[in-house]
């Protein structure tokens, strides 16, 4: 079935072993394979797709500007479609928010939003050092991949990767340690080994990393302690921004208001590349052209950012998360619960939740496996792939979201049905 793929892709191909059929069509929570499958999407394009497949409103945007020859490609120029943008990114959700931040167009990957960053906060500070944290993940260029924790992308760069120092993020060892007592001692400790840093680079919550959640409390005092010693904190918004956790920034309700934030993913609202990176103006020491990139001025991309950027004019969609991630939560905790052997672990905030079975690490990727039988995409995360990553759109209807967690429910008894038989069978 995936002949063609199997002959002429490269090997580093990934997600199409993981969901092995050709897909050709798909409309809100749902796609559609060659053979007139349905699958109900719990990955949403690794958060690329929170207002799900081609929504409607945005679509229509994107047509009427294609129709009528609005620009496509044009680089950093000033357009309509950028205007548009840049107006209502800063009255819909800046002003709001209390946030005055500067805008950069970096190229349109996250991992260009990240180098961005990196570049700027070393401009800035004139210092080389970041702090990052262990099971981050950022991207996949030099610079981003060095302020990554996974061994085997970082291996994948095939030359040192420096300039960075890992600390333990929130909770790593328990509820009775406070990694910021460690990670603030290096800074307090004229002897302790590591450069003062240009910045801190964090994701709020671990997406890849195996969805761990920092608390409203770590991130308050990490940005005290960034403030404090004059490092800017750079929160990577990739993923868990535009909404994944119900308000549009996943620091809000923590209250602390980065020096720096990457956004991607999500931003265009409709899968099309784009990045942006905000910062504090007094940070904006860049000179013209100093970052730039062919198709930072992807038009299509500001067509449907800002036309996805109205359905934040009010809270439905933050409402909506709220409901939502109690569903699935309620959900997962009932399967931990009728799998005491399992000794699962919910985690997550809004609609970024996963399920770890401490006891067995490969069980995610099984239930996942058994869920793509029954017609549910759902992912893995983490640095074994030992959680099972809920990563649906925000706006998925209640039904189909509980259709979705019937099939993992049903999925995690086959995948556990199995593993008891072979285990009875090696007896
Ligand atoms: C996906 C992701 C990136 C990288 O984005 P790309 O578009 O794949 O380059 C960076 N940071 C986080 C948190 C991500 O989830």
């Amino acid at each position: 079935m995936l002949e063609i793929f199997e002959k002429h892709e490269s090997e580093v191909r990934g997600y199409c072993r993981s969901f092995p059929t050709v897909f050709t069509r798909s409309e809100g929570s749902e796609l559609f394979d060659r053979q007139g499958r349905r699958y109900i999407d719990f990955f949403a394009g690794a958060g690329a797709l929170n207002y799900g497949h081609n929504h409607p409103k945005l679509k229509r945007a994107l047509i009427e500007y294609i129709q009528r020859d609005g620009i496509t490609h044009s680089l950093d120029m000033a357009t309509v479609a950028k205007e548009q943008l840049l107006k209502k990114f800063n009255e819909i959700i800046l002003e709001p928010r209390g946030l005055n931040y500067k805008i950069q167009f970096p190229g349109p990957t996250g991992t260009n939003a990240v180098e961005s960053a990196l570049k700027l906060a070393r401009k800035v500070t004139g210092r080389h050092n970041v702090i990052c944290f262990n099971n981050g993940f950022h991207g996949m260029t030099l610079g981003s991949l060095a302020v990554t924790g996974n061994m085997f992308k970082r291996q994948g760069a095939g030359v040192p990767l420096s300039h960075t120092t890992a600390m333990p993020f929130d909770g790593q060892f328990g509820d009775k340690v406070d990694t910021l007592d460690y990670l603030e001692n290096h800074l307090l400790n004229s002897s302790s080994g590591v450069d003062l840093p240009a910045a801190i680079i964090l994701e709020t919550v671990q997406a890849e990393g195996g969805i761990n959640v920092a608390s409203k409390e770590w991130l308050q005092r990490l940005a005290h302690i960034a403030k404090k010693h004059e490092i800017l904190l750079v929160v990577d918004d990739i993923q868990v921004g535009c909404g994944r956790t119900g308000r549009f920034f996943s620091f809000e309700e923590a209250g602390i208001k980065p020096d720096i934030v990457c956004l991607s993913k999500s931003i265009s609202g409709y899968g099309m590349p784009m990045a942006l990176v905000l910062f504090k103006p007094e940070l904006d020491v860049w000179a013209p052209g100093e970052h730039n990139g062919t198709f930072r001025g992807f038009n299509f991309g500001f067509i449907t950012a800002a036309q996805a950027l109205e359905f934040w004019r009010d809270d439905t969609i933050t409402k909506g998360v709220e409901e939502r991630s109690k569903m699935v939560r309620e959900r997962m905790e009932k399967i931990a619960s009728e799998h005491p052997e399992l000794k699962g672990e919910v985690r997550g905030r809004g609609l970024i939740m996963g399920l770890c079975s401490t006891t067995d690490k490969e069980l995610a990727g099984k239930v996942s496996a058994q869920a793509f039988e029954r017609g549910l995409i759902v992912e893995t995360a983490g640095s074994d792939d030992e959680v099972l990553k809920v990563l649906c759109p925000l706006n998925i209807s209640t039904s189909l979201l509980k259709q979705g967690l019937d099939i993992l429910e049903e999925s995690y008894r086959a995948a556990l049905s199995k593993v008891a038989k072979r285990e009875l069978a090696h007896a």
